[in-house]
């Protein structure tokens, strides 16, 4: 299974933000979107990645005067990327070690793509669905 597959059911719009927007703007547009993290982004360059993790990290260092800065301040701008070619088992690796739950996918310097965890476990799932399936026909075929 590989990113292509995910995004093919998923589709590949990516809710982002500019950097200069509120940080209260965008929580309450990732409450709308029930969504756990959007890219900010300058045009078609990414700048960084904001999720729930960064809200709540920068709302306990620096008290709620936060919510009124841009989100530039909050975000991750070393963002990790992945390609539409790169596995399922892959990202979740990516996921395990860089202790993150979003992957932007890049192609050619623009992003066509975000994978979460959600969209990885929802995947996995249905693979190991499909092998039972696959199990069961041939026991009673045997
Ligand atoms: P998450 O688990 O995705 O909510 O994010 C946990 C932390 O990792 C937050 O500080 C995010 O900004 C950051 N983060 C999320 N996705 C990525 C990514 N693809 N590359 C680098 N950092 C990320």
């Amino acid at each position: 299974m590989t990113v292509r597959s995910i995004l093919d059911t998923k589709g590949h719009h990516v809710v982002s933000v500019e950097p200069e927007a509120q940080l209260s703007a965008v929580i309450k547009l990732l409450c709308e979107r029930k969504i756990g993290a959007v890219l900010v982004m300058n045009q078609t360059r990414v700048d960084g990645i904001l999720s729930e993790r960064d809200i709540v990290r920068v709302l306990g260092e620096r008290g709620a005067s936060v919510l009124e800065e841009p989100v530039s301040n909050a975000m991750t701008r070393k963002v990790v990327n992945c390609r539409e070619n790169d596995t399922v088992a892959e990202i979740m690796e990516m996921m395990t070690t860089g202790k993150f739950r979003h992957v932007p996918v890049v192609e050619n310097g623009k992003v066509v793509g975000l994978i979460s965890i959600g969209d990885v476990v929802k995947s996995r799932v249905e693979e190991y669905e499909r092998e039972q399936e696959a199990l069961r026909d041939y026991i009673k075929t045997a």
